[in-house]
């Protein structure tokens, strides 16, 4: 199938690559004309694992093209994906004027029948919306159809998630776009992974729910920590044994810094905003939104509790992206944490994997280290805020000679306390109330 991509961020360009890699030809199409003269270039903007070679081999064998006309990417496409960037705007509110504006691209560039797809997330409704902007532009001269298709893939597992999906849900309101999407996601479905058709609607408010439920029992997490710290109980061995329970399930029970990323903060707060001008009173989602985001000031007061006064204090910070195996630093929670420190004097030297070229556009003032040894070189305190495979099991001797001072805030609890003890740290984890 000829299949056009609008945006080539981590969803676009994940999308086009994959869709092209299960042979269908593909032109990806941005306005930042920089990322495309990068990607004909053969350099990848992001950092996402496996995407390189899929790319390489894809313009290789002629499948994936880059281009910056939009026009060009419309023409020859019979199905169109929305996925350019929907930020928070005012009050929480989802920014549709990415998605509005490449609606009207793509409206003016229309040749014959296509399907546009939104993959963008966008709040319950959008999609007519586009449906809407784009008949007004074309009246009868072409026909088409919107289709709602939300993307849950991860970052640093998006290939994976893109070609093994849990499910994929596809909103449609007639049967010819629905045949459409079937047959182009068939490659995938022949894994045995569950298409989910439903409305148009229904599949808009699947995306906002999955987010949110998940951010929901981060939340949950963090706020059950705090109590496991006053009563001497270890959150890990509780999200251990609820996690075990087949109702529950192990997975986003982890105490921590609290979530962060493009994704689970703007879409609860669009979703919170959703549920205000529909008049539906939302009491959980303020609370998940309200949780995650005191999450980060618990960090600081825990360094500041194992430095006393933070002023010309030298901080090491392990990990800047929202996650490991990402470079994506969108509403880090170590933005938040190290402009705190910086605020009160601190001194920061931070180490992490691929995230430090993105770093420098947001955090100033901060001393990037080589390596994660070098971060630690005369500081008074380390604090791991990303949970990068390489902290897990460092050479604690090794750290402990080169700081000035063996305190160590452990944001993502990757270390035992005990054991922290026993190597001679002053060691302070989330939620591990256990002496
Ligand atoms: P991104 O910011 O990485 O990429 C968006 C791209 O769209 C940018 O390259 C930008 O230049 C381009 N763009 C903006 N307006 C354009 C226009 N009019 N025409 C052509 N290109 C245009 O964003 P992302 O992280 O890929 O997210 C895209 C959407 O997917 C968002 O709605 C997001 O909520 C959703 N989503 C993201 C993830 C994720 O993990 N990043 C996962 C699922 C869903």
């Amino acid at each position: 199938m000829k299949i056009g991509v609008i945006g080539t961020g981590y969803v676009g360009l994940v999308t086009g690559t994959c869709l092209a890699e299960l042979g269908n030809s593909v032109v990806c199409a941005d306005i930042d004309s920089e990322k495309i003269w990068k990607l004909n270039g053969g350099i990848i903007p992001i950092y996402e694992p496996g995407l390189e070679d899929l790319v390489k081999r894809n313009r290789k064998e002629g499948r994936l093209f880059f281009v910056s006309s939009i026009k060009n990417c419309v023409e020859d496409s019979e199905i169109i994906f929305i996925c350019v960037g929907t930020p928070q705007g005012k009050n929480g509110v989802a920014d549709l004027s990415y998605v509005e504006s490449a609606a009207v691209s793509i409206a003016e560039s229309m040749n014959g029948y296509k399907i546009i797809v939104t993959k963008s997330t966008i709040p319950v409704g959008s999609t007519h919306r586009i449906k809407k902007i784009m008949t007004s532009r074309i009246g009868n001269k072409c026909e088409f159809d919107v289709v709602s298709n939300p993307e849950f893939l991860r970052e640093g597992e998006a290939v994976n998630d893109f070609m093994i999906p849990d499910r994929i849900v596809i909103g449609a309101d007639n049967e010819k776009s629905r045949k459409i999407m079937e047959n182009l996601y068939g490659g995938i479905s022949r894994t045995n992974r569950q298409i989910l058709f439903t409305d148009i609607r229904s599949s808009e408010m699947i995306k906002y729910a999955s987010n949110s439920m998940l951010a929901c029992r981060i939340s949950f997490m963090n706020e059950l920590s705090r109590l496991c710290e006053k009563v001497g109980a270890d959150v890990k061995e509780v999200s251990k044994g609820i996690g075990l329970d087949n109702r529950i399930g192990p997975r986003f029970l982890q105490a921590g810094a609290g979530y962060g990323g493009s994704c689970f903060g703007k879409d609860v707060r669009a979703l919170i905003n959703t549920m205000g001008e529909n008049s539906v009173e939302c009491s959980i989602l303020d609370a998940v939104d309200k949780v995650n985001l005191f999450q980060r000031k618990l960090v600081f007061e825990k360094i500041k509790s194992l430095l006393g006064s933070i002023s010309g204090k030298k901080v090491a910070v392990w990990g800047l992206s929202f996650k490991p195996k990402t470079d994506d630093m969108r509403d880090a929670p170590s933005i938040d944490i190290i402009r705190s420190l910086q605020l009160m004097g601190a001194k920061i030297t931070a180490f992490d994997p691929v995230a430090v070229e993105n770093s420098r556009k947001i955090l100033l003032n901060v001393e990037y280290a080589e390596d994660m040894y070098s971060a630690l070189d005369g500081s008074d305190a380390l604090v791991v805020i990303t949970e990068w495979n390489e902290f897990r099991n460092p050479d604690f001797s090794r750290m402990k000679s080169l700081m000035k001072s063996p305190n160590i805030v452990d944001a993502r609890n990757i270390y035992s306390p005990i054991d922290m003890a026993k190597e001679g740290f002053n060691y302070i984890g989330i939620g591990r109330g256990i002496k």
